[in-house]
């Protein structure tokens, strides 16, 4: 899993898990890992931990949504996506 190449990078806050870019920045592994596989985030998206645990970087794991749509999904709106 690739996940694990990260792992040595990264570093615990919050609940989030972060890792340094090329740069030397910090982020957000999930959005880091999501942008491995798709690209760019668009602005004004974000990504979202689908079963709810924000440290579970996996690919399936994450969904990217637009702010309006995140807020639903916290308000429990869309929790039909989530897994269980
Ligand atoms: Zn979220």
């Amino acid at each position: 899993m690739e996940l694990e190449n990260y792992k040595n990078q990264a570093e615990r806050g919050e609940n989030y898990v972060y890792v340094r870019d090329k740069k030397g920045y910090k982020v957000r592994r999930s959005r880091f890992i999501w942008e491995q596989h798709n690209g760019k985030i668009p602005e004004g998206f974000m990504i979202h931990h689908i079963n709810g645990i924000k440290d579970d970087d996996r690919i399936e794991n994450l969904m990217c949504v637009s702010r309006k749509e995140h807020g639903q999904l916290h308000r429990g709106k869309f929790y039909k996506y989530k897994k269980t």
